[in-house]
């Protein structure tokens, strides 16, 4: 029996809702205020939450924004019940990852149809997800301790190889998501994944900071393919969901584009997720190319038979020559944040950005700007004919929850979205903090 929990202040509307529910068939938990609701989440993990908004000490907000934090209840479905119906109040709570709103009142009719229908979402966005997650978590278990992963010499990198097999042990990983942005539209056409280390005591550690150390000791290896993993697994069930045109973007290493298995893994990790090749791209900078020219060729010829995507990543900041563009016929170019940076005003920037996208498109390849702060910036990519763009202007790397949220929200403006934007009910808001303030319609994107 699903289990829902009703968190409200007002007893007349708590025992109302209890009693409707119930009689659907649903095992019912209450909680009289948001303090005893989040105990009531962490304690019961409940597979659906109903949420008023306006309640004394913890409000809707809060409740929300705490559970959310937390990794037992980040994704357990959450509908806030509200009296207001406004704008802002619905743009914060789609912000802090909410799934459903329902402005008081509403019919029996409206509320049960919000449930089922967050509930049967949930189940397609799960199940696949927890089966593929599963498999992995055997697979990294052999793998975190299967010693030929490693060439670690020095007692620096012995007690870092020791912390990052036991971070794989222990599932410290995580995979944030970044939108990939049609500029000339601002729908959502994919994101790239990107490894986060939640340490015990360090907290995150960006990957700047450990991928190097973990092509040093090997177990690259081992995270990238978790990476793939999960990052397709959890692709797989956003198509599946409805989310689509929608493409994922991988990173590959060096030291993963040289290794012999790539292939062979990347087909059984699309094969267990169900993804198709297409809706698979795969990034690597030109640097990790160049280095592993015979190897890295022969592999990526191999990858592209299949219909996965090749992207070069930070283009621009390696040694290679322009050669190797023709060479290995890329699908898409990125160039690297350090041209696209203040592209509107620095002159170099502006001439260099511009012969990139040139370049790109006289090649036949999509061409994604990475690192896009400012409206300026992107106002200049857009003249330019830059096809996608990547950066904290429309959103930060965030978990799949809240990545997922952003989806919601821009899927209504562009999906089945004409009769909910007609009612004018959702201004999309980019989510990243330094942007807050300003919408889509001031970025010059308008909805359909
Ligand atoms: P990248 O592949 O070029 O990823 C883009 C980086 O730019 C990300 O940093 C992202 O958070 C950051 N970024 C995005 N938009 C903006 C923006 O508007 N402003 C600024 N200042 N930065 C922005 P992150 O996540 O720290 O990753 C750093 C690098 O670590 C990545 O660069 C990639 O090379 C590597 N990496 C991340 N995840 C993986 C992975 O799963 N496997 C491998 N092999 N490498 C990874
Ligand atoms: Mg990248
Ligand atoms: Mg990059």
């Amino acid at each position: 029996m699903l289990k829902i929990l009703v968190i409200e202040d007002d007893e007349l509307i708590r025992e109302t809702l209890l009693q409707l529910l119930e009689s659907h068939s649903y095992r019912v938990i209450v909680a009289q205020n948001g303090r005893v609701g989040v105990q009531m989440a962490l304690s019961e993990i409940p597979d659906l939450i109903l949420c008023d908004v306006q309640m004394p000490e913890q409000d809707g907000y809060e409740v929300l924004r705490t559970l959310r934090q937390n990794s037992l209840a980040a994704t357990i479905p959450f509908i806030f019940l509200t009296a207001q119906g406004g704008k802002t109040d619905f743009r914060r709570g789609m912000e802090l990852g909410a799934d459903d709103y329902l402005t008081k009142p509403f019919t029996k009719a409206e509320l049960l149809g919000a449930i089922a229908s967050r509930l049967s979402k949930r189940q397609t966005i799960t199940q696949p997800l927890t089966v593929a997650l599963q498999q992995a978590e055997a697979r990294l278990k052999d793998l975190a301790n299967d010693s030929t992963t490693t060439n670690a010499v020095s007692p620096e990198k012995l007690a870092l190889e020791a912390l990052l097999r036991r971070a794989l042990a222990q599932g410290e990983f995580q995979v944030y998501y970044q939108p990939q942005v049609d500029i000339a539209t601002g729908q959502i056409i994919g994101a790239e994944a990107l490894v986060r280390w939640q340490n015990p005591d360090r907290g995150i550690i960006s990957p700047a900071e450990f991928i190097p150390l973990a092509e040093d000791t090997g177990l690259i290896i081992p995270i990238g393919e978790w990476v793939l993993l999960s990052a397709c697994a959890q692709t797989a069930s956003w198509l599946a969901a409805g989310f689509s045109p929608f493409r994922i973007s991988v990173n590959l290493s060096a030291r993963q584009l040289s290794d012999p298995q790539l292939k062979a893994r990347i087909v059984q990790i699309l094969e267990t997720t169900g993804l198709e090749p297409a809706n698979l791209e795969l990034e690597m900078t030109e640097s990790a190319v160049v280095e592993n020219a015979t190897v890295a060729g022969t592999t990526l010829n191999e990858l592209k038979a299949l219909g996965i995507r090749i992207a070069v990543d930070d283009f621009g900041t390696g040694y290679a020559t322009l050669g190797y563009l023709k060479q290995f016929a890329f699908d898409s170019l990125k160039i690297d944040q350090i041209f696209v940076r203040k592209a509107n005003e620095d002159a170099q920037n502006a001439a260099i950005t511009t012969a990139v996208i040139l370049l790109g498109h006289s090649l036949n390849m999509t061409v994604v700007a990475e690192g896009v702060e400012t409206e300026a910036e992107l106002a200049f990519l857009k003249d330019q004919q830059c096809d996608i763009m990547q950066g904290y202007l429309f959103s930060r790397p965030e978990p799949a929850p809240i990545f997922e949220s952003l989806l919601v929200a821009n899927n209504r403006l562009f999906g089945q979205s004409l009769a909910t934007v007609s009612t004018g009910v959702i201004p999309f808001v980019p989510l990243s903090e330094r942007e807050k303030s300003k919408n889509l319609s001031s970025s010059g994107w308008e909805a359909v």
